[in-house]
Protein backbone atom coordinates (compact mmCIF):
# COMPACT_ATOMS: atom_id res chain seq x y z
CA UNK A 1 0.00 0.00 0.00
CA UNK A 2 2.67 2.25 0.66
CA UNK A 3 4.47 1.66 -2.78
CA UNK A 4 1.40 2.14 -4.56
CA UNK A 5 0.51 5.72 -2.75
CA UNK A 6 3.98 6.78 -3.18
CA UNK A 7 3.53 6.07 -7.14
CA UNK A 8 0.17 8.00 -7.09
CA UNK A 9 2.15 10.91 -5.38
CA UNK A 10 4.81 11.05 -7.79
CA UNK A 11 2.40 10.96 -10.71
CA UNK A 12 0.44 13.94 -9.06
CA UNK A 13 3.84 15.90 -8.68
CA UNK A 14 4.51 14.28 -12.77
CA UNK A 15 1.75 16.61 -13.87
CA UNK A 16 2.15 19.71 -11.45
CA UNK A 17 5.56 19.95 -13.01
CA UNK A 18 4.32 19.27 -16.62
CA UNK A 19 2.02 22.56 -15.68
CA UNK A 20 4.65 24.51 -14.48
CA UNK A 21 6.52 23.82 -17.87
CA UNK A 22 3.21 24.32 -20.07
CA UNK A 23 2.69 27.27 -18.63
CA UNK A 24 6.57 28.77 -18.89
CA UNK A 25 5.98 27.35 -22.45
CA UNK A 26 2.97 29.55 -22.84
CA UNK A 27 4.49 32.51 -21.71
CA UNK A 28 7.44 32.26 -24.27
CA UNK A 29 5.11 32.10 -26.80
CA UNK A 30 3.12 34.69 -26.36
CA UNK A 31 5.99 37.04 -25.97
CA UNK A 32 7.59 35.23 -28.99
CA UNK A 33 4.15 36.10 -31.01
CA UNK A 34 4.53 39.77 -29.99
CA UNK A 35 8.03 40.08 -30.88
CA UNK A 36 7.57 38.50 -34.15
CA UNK A 37 4.38 40.62 -34.73
CA UNK A 38 6.46 43.95 -34.88
CA UNK A 39 4.46 45.97 -32.49
CA UNK A 40 6.39 46.68 -29.89
CA UNK A 41 9.26 49.27 -31.27
CA UNK A 42 10.38 50.72 -28.13
CA UNK A 43 14.08 49.74 -27.60
CA UNK A 44 13.81 49.53 -24.12
CA UNK A 45 10.47 47.26 -24.57
CA UNK A 46 12.56 45.39 -27.36
CA UNK A 47 14.56 44.41 -24.50
CA UNK A 48 13.14 44.09 -21.84
CA UNK A 49 10.59 41.23 -24.13
CA UNK A 50 13.44 39.62 -25.07
CA UNK A 51 15.50 38.86 -21.95
CA UNK A 52 12.16 37.95 -20.11
CA UNK A 53 11.96 35.57 -23.21
CA UNK A 54 15.51 34.41 -22.39
CA UNK A 55 14.42 34.19 -19.07
CA UNK A 56 11.65 31.88 -19.47
CA UNK A 57 13.50 29.86 -21.38
CA UNK A 58 15.98 29.07 -18.57
CA UNK A 59 13.16 28.39 -16.60
CA UNK A 60 11.77 25.53 -19.07
CA UNK A 61 14.85 24.18 -18.96
CA UNK A 62 14.56 23.59 -15.28
CA UNK A 63 11.30 22.43 -14.46
CA UNK A 64 12.29 19.99 -17.59
CA UNK A 65 14.25 18.46 -15.56
CA UNK A 66 12.54 18.55 -12.06
CA UNK A 67 9.64 16.95 -14.54
CA UNK A 68 12.67 14.07 -15.85
CA UNK A 69 13.43 13.60 -12.21
CA UNK A 70 10.14 12.76 -10.73
CA UNK A 71 8.98 10.66 -13.98
CA UNK A 72 12.74 8.80 -12.51
CA UNK A 73 11.25 8.41 -9.17
CA UNK A 74 7.47 8.01 -10.49
CA UNK A 75 9.12 4.89 -12.46
CA UNK A 76 10.96 3.07 -9.86
CA UNK A 77 7.75 3.56 -7.54
CA UNK A 78 5.55 1.64 -9.77
CA UNK A 79 8.20 -1.33 -10.51
CA UNK A 80 8.67 -1.43 -7.05
CA UNK A 81 4.34 -1.16 -6.36
CA UNK A 82 4.48 -3.92 -9.03
CA UNK A 83 6.98 -6.39 -8.07
CA UNK A 84 5.46 -6.22 -4.68
CA UNK A 85 1.87 -6.68 -6.04
CA UNK A 86 3.43 -9.77 -7.55
CA UNK A 87 4.44 -10.71 -3.47
CA UNK A 88 0.90 -10.41 -2.34
CA UNK A 89 -0.39 -12.35 -5.13
CA UNK A 90 2.30 -15.34 -4.49
CA UNK A 91 1.23 -15.35 -0.99
CA UNK A 92 -2.13 -15.19 -0.98
CA UNK A 93 -2.36 -18.28 -3.59
CA UNK A 94 -0.19 -20.02 -1.01
CA UNK A 95 -2.87 -19.08 1.65
CA UNK A 96 -5.82 -20.49 -0.80
CA UNK A 97 -4.09 -23.39 -1.51
CA UNK A 98 -2.92 -23.77 2.73
CA UNK A 99 -7.23 -23.24 3.25
CA UNK A 100 -7.27 -25.44 0.30
CA UNK A 101 -5.60 -28.55 2.19
CA UNK A 102 -7.06 -27.46 5.46
CA UNK A 103 -10.35 -28.20 4.57
CA UNK A 104 -10.31 -30.99 2.60
CA UNK A 105 -8.23 -32.24 5.75
CA UNK A 106 -11.14 -31.05 8.19
CA UNK A 107 -13.53 -33.26 5.78
CA UNK A 108 -11.66 -36.21 5.96
CA UNK A 109 -11.30 -35.90 9.64
CA UNK A 110 -15.23 -35.37 10.15
CA UNK A 111 -15.87 -38.22 7.96
CA UNK A 112 -13.32 -40.03 10.25
CA UNK A 113 -15.13 -39.49 13.47
CA UNK A 114 -18.64 -40.15 11.91
CA UNK A 115 -17.65 -43.76 10.86
CA UNK A 116 -16.03 -43.97 14.21
CA UNK A 117 -19.17 -42.38 16.41
CA UNK A 118 -21.05 -45.08 14.68
CA UNK A 119 -18.39 -47.90 14.90
CA UNK A 120 -18.85 -46.49 18.43
CA UNK A 121 -22.88 -46.90 19.12
CA UNK A 122 -22.63 -49.99 17.60
CA UNK A 123 -20.00 -51.96 19.83
CA UNK A 124 -21.43 -50.14 23.29
CA UNK A 125 -24.70 -51.44 22.03
CA UNK A 126 -22.96 -54.80 22.45
CA UNK A 127 -21.51 -54.23 25.79
CA UNK A 128 -23.74 -54.79 29.02
CA UNK A 129 -25.00 -51.78 30.60
CA UNK A 130 -22.88 -51.96 34.50
CA UNK A 131 -20.01 -52.93 32.19
CA UNK A 132 -20.06 -49.87 29.70
CA UNK A 133 -20.93 -47.55 33.14
CA UNK A 134 -17.20 -48.72 34.56
CA UNK A 135 -16.20 -48.36 31.34
CA UNK A 136 -17.23 -44.91 30.72
CA UNK A 137 -16.27 -43.72 34.78
CA UNK A 138 -12.62 -45.18 33.81
CA UNK A 139 -12.43 -43.61 30.80
CA UNK A 140 -13.27 -39.91 32.27
CA UNK A 141 -10.86 -40.20 34.85
CA UNK A 142 -8.31 -41.70 32.82
CA UNK A 143 -7.96 -39.21 30.16
CA UNK A 144 -10.02 -40.99 27.37
CA UNK A 145 -8.73 -44.41 27.81
CA UNK A 146 -10.81 -47.07 29.93
CA UNK A 147 -9.59 -49.84 29.08
CA UNK A 148 -6.26 -51.31 27.38
CA UNK A 149 -4.58 -54.19 26.20
CA UNK A 150 -2.56 -56.29 28.19
CA UNK A 151 0.54 -57.05 26.06
CA UNK A 152 3.79 -59.03 27.07
CA UNK A 153 2.59 -58.78 30.92
CA UNK A 154 2.76 -54.85 30.79
CA UNK A 155 -0.67 -52.54 30.77
CA UNK A 156 -0.80 -50.79 27.98
CA UNK A 157 -2.82 -48.02 29.82
CA UNK A 158 -0.48 -47.32 32.35
CA UNK A 159 2.95 -49.09 30.58
CA UNK A 160 3.21 -50.85 34.19
CA UNK A 161 4.57 -54.37 34.43
CA UNK A 162 2.41 -56.93 36.79
CA UNK A 163 3.59 -58.46 39.41
CA UNK A 164 3.57 -61.80 39.92
CA UNK A 165 1.04 -62.16 42.50
CA UNK A 166 -1.10 -60.07 39.75
CA UNK A 167 -0.93 -62.24 36.99
CA UNK A 168 -1.66 -65.47 39.21
CA UNK A 169 -4.58 -63.96 39.68
CA UNK A 170 -5.28 -62.75 35.84
CA UNK A 171 -4.46 -66.55 34.99
CA UNK A 172 -6.92 -68.06 37.63
CA UNK A 173 -9.60 -65.70 36.34
CA UNK A 174 -12.10 -67.39 34.36
CA UNK A 175 -12.48 -65.53 30.71
CA UNK A 176 -15.29 -63.56 31.06
CA UNK A 177 -14.52 -61.69 34.30
CA UNK A 178 -13.99 -58.23 33.90
CA UNK A 179 -10.30 -57.59 35.55
CA UNK A 180 -8.55 -54.63 36.21
CA UNK A 181 -5.20 -53.04 36.22
CA UNK A 182 -4.33 -52.80 39.81
CA UNK A 183 -2.44 -49.77 39.13
CA UNK A 184 -4.19 -47.60 37.07
CA UNK A 185 -7.46 -49.03 37.50
CA UNK A 186 -8.11 -49.45 33.69
CA UNK A 187 -10.19 -52.88 32.59
CA UNK A 188 -7.69 -54.88 31.29
CA UNK A 189 -8.32 -56.62 27.71
CA UNK A 190 -6.24 -60.13 27.64
CA UNK A 191 -5.25 -61.47 23.90
CA UNK A 192 -3.23 -64.38 23.29
CA UNK A 193 -0.17 -62.09 23.51
CA UNK A 194 -0.64 -60.86 26.93
CA UNK A 195 2.18 -63.42 28.31
CA UNK A 196 -0.31 -65.13 30.63
ZN1 LIG B 1 -2.48 -49.97 34.13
Amino acid sequence: MAAQTEESDTAREQTKAEQDVDQVRQRAARDQQRLDSGAVTNPKDLENLQSEIASLAKRQGDLEDIVLEVMERRESAAARAAELGERVEAVAAKVQDATGRRDAALGELDAEADSARKERETIAAAVPADLLKLYDKIREREGGVGAAKLFQRRCEGCRLELDITGLNELRAAPADEVVRCDNCRRILVRTPESGL
